[in-house]
Formats: C-alpha cells, sequence, structure tokens
C-alpha cells in the first residue's frame, strides 16, 4: 500500500523534495479494527499549517510518517461489531490508499445517498466549514448583505450560495480568475464578483458593494480582510475561516491598518474553527442536503486522479487550481 510522508518541513511553498511517497506493509487489523480501500482523499489548506513544526489547534504531521487527512473508502476487512466488509466510511486517515485503524474512529456514510465525494466536500467538512461560520460565527441575518473571499473555493462556493438561498440582500465574491468570476455570477447566482488579481481589492470592493457589507466571510486575510473592514456597516460582523494568502508566509504578515474603524461601526470581528461546531452536523444536512440534492445548492469538484498525484493536488489548492473542492480520487 502506498503513502505520503512528510520528510522535510517546508520553508514557503512546499516543495515535492519535502514529501515522499512510500511503499508500505499493510498491518493485519487488530481486535476492534477495520482495513478501508480509499476512495477519495480530501486535500486542505489547513494541511500546510501541520506541515509546520509550530504548535497550533491540530498536532504537527511528523517527520518521516505518513499524514493524515479525510478520505472516504470501502471497507475490506472488519473485526469490529457492526462495521461490515462492503460498508463505506469518512475518516482521518488520507494520504494512503489503505488503511488500518480502530473502527470507532470512522462514520458510515451512504454511497447511495449522495456521491461519495461530497461527504468530503459539498455535504462534509468544508459544507459544515461554510455554514456553522456563517450562521453562527457571523450571526448571518436575512437581508445581510455578503462578501465572502476564496468564493470559488469549496468553503466559500457554498458560503455564497446558502446566504443567497437564506435571503442575502446582496451576494458579493472574489476569486483569483475571470473564468471563476464567471462562475460565481452566472452558475452560483452571486450579485457581483470581481477577480482580486486584476485591482486593488477595496476599490473593487467598493465598486460591487456600493452599501457596504454587513458580513464579511474570510477565506484570505491580508489585502481582504483591510478592504472587508473598510467596507463595513454598521454591525457588521467578520468570520475569519482561514488566511490563505499568508500560510506559505515565512515572516508574520501584517495587520489590517485599518482595525479602528470597528470602533465606529461597532464591527466584531471572530475567527473560528468547524470542528467546534459539529453539533450542528444534523441540522446542516437537513437544510443543506436537500439543497444539494435539488442542484438549488450547485457545487463543482477538481478530481485529480491517483494516488502519485496527490501531493500534486494539494500544491494545486495553494496555488488556485481548484474550483470547489479539491479531491483525489484513487
Ligand atoms: P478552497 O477550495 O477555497 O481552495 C483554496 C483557494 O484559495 C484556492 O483555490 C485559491 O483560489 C485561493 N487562494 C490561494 N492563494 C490565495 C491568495 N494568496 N489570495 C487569495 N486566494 C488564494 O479551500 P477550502 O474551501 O478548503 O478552504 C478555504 C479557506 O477556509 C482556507 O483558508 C482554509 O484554511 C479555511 N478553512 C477553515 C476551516 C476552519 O475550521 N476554520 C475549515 C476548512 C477550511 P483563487 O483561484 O480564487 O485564488
Amino acid at each position: 500500500s502506498r503513502e505520503w510522508h512528510l520528510v522535510s518541513r517546508p520553508v514557503g511553498v512546499p516543495k515535492p523534495e519535502d514529501f515522499a511517497l512510500v511503499e508500505a506493509d499493510l498491518k493485519q487489523p487488530g481486535p476492534d479494527q477495520i482495513v478501508v480501500r480509499n476512495k477519495h482523499l480530501s486535500v486542505d489548506p489547513y494541511m500546510r499549517g501541520r506541515m509546520s513544526a509550530a504548535k497550533s489547534y491540530v498536532a504537527p504531521y511528523e517527520l518521516g510518517k505518513v499524514m493524515l487527512g479525510g478520505a472516504v473508502g470501502e471497507v475490506v476487512a472488519s473485526n469490529a461489531d457492526g462495521v461490515s466488509v462492503g460498508d463505506h466510511v469518512l475518516h482521518g486517515f488520507g494520504w494512503r490508499e489503505y488503511a488500518v485503524f480502530d473502527a470507532k474512529h470512522a462514520v458510515k456514510v451512504d454511497p447511495g445517498a449522495a456521491p461519495l465525494s461530497t461527504y468530503l466536500g459539498a455535504l462534509g467538512m468544508t459544507g459544515l466549514t461554510a455554514y456553522a461560520g456563517l450562521l453562527r460565527t457571523a450571526s448571518f441575518q436575512e437581508g445581510d448583505s455578503v462578501f465572502v473571499s476564496g468564493a470559488a473555493g469549496a468553503v466559500g462556493s457554498q458560503v455564497g450560495q446558502i446566504a443567497k438561498l437564506k435571503g442575502a440582500s446582496r451576494v458579493i465574491g472574489s476569486a483569483g480568475s475571470d473564468e471563476k468570476v464567471r462562475l460565481l455570477v452566472e452558475e452560483y447566482g452571486f450579485d457581483a464578483a470581481f477577480n482580486y488579481k486584476s485591482g486593488p481589492v477595496s476599490e473593487q470592493l467598493r465598486k460591487a458593494a456600493p452599501d457596504g457589507v454587513d458580513v464579511y466571510f474570510d477565506n484570505v486575510g491580508g489585502d481582504h480582510l483591510e478592504a472587508a473592514i473598510g467596507s463595513l456597516n454598521l454591525r457588521g460582523r467578520i468570520a475569519v475561516c482561514g488566511m490563505i494568502s499568508v500560510y506559505n508566509n515565512t515572516e508574520p504578515a501584517a495587520g489590517p491598518k485599518n482595525l479602528a474603524r470597528l470602533i465606529a461601526t461597532r464591527g466584531r470581528i471572530q475567527g473560528f474553527l468547524v470542528g467546534d461546531h459539529y453539533d450542528l452536523q444534523p441540522q446542516f444536512v437537513q437544510e443543506v442536503g436537500p439543497w444539494v440534492a435539488s442542484g438549488e445548492l450547485k457545487y463543482r469538484e477538481t478530481v485529480v486522479e491517483g494516488i502519485e498525484n496527490n501531493l500534486e493536488a494539494f500544491l494545486g489548492v495553494l496555488r488556485g487550481d481548484n474550483t470547489g473542492k479539491m479531491i483525489v480520487t484513487l
């Protein structure tokens, strides 16, 4: 079974030499363990953080060991009550072809209810991130105008569409190509969108949101955050989900220069972690599941084939190669 190891800690943009695809012996499953043949692997921006040694909310990946990540697969052997060969499960042992682990770490999923890969994206971790961040952290209310960065990505595309479906007055998105910008407006129903690479974010945001924004869902940080503070309305709320523009920085990034604007606006800025919001999972599936099934909420996946391309897929997420959730299919 092949698996990806981290062999050295990347400095700046990760390089292929920091990783190795290794052939490993498949362990025999112990008591209460299962063997899963992975079918879809998740590659996510947060993994960049785990490649560094710095202390954070998840432990760093260990050097010389297989990396971890979300995955869905089929059970091919089971010593556990309640889990049978042929079952499909969601688990955290990605970056490998086969995984052997305690069945208590597996969540059964139904391949008949939704495509398996969506348990990693639209109906999985990134979907819940959008839902919890918008509704809970940003306290979204009907009538709010919402700006989301990284809007053509897995989380961002869902934030914008959930806001529209729940009665936002205006939804604005930013993304890194004209093609993505077109997708936001023409397919996902955003009211306005702009390419952050074609001009200053603050100017483009002011044009796209002449009446300001009540909610900013931040996936990017940097100029985007500063621009959103500049366009924030009275009692505006900023949910800090991610700051992908700084993940490869080797020096701490400068903060927004206009934070004082939060005083006049009584603005609120708050970070969140999806891991704290799994109590919302049943409500999320109940509300968003039917929208996904009916096509009212659209999603894209960028699929990369083969375990040998797992690393390239991850590097692609940092470059913006993906539209919607990046999935590695084995
Ligand atoms: P995406 O599917 O959005 O992929 C990442 C995207 O980021 C790329 O496609 C690229 O799109 C964009 N990007 C890359 N570099 C930059 C840059 N310098 N400036 C602006 N955009 C950039 O990933 P996810 O949906 O999985 O994650 C989105 C964000 O949410 C990330 O910041 C992630 O860390 C965070 N997150 C946080 C969670 C939490 O619990 N707080 C949980 C899950 C995700 P483009 O072409 O538009 O540049």
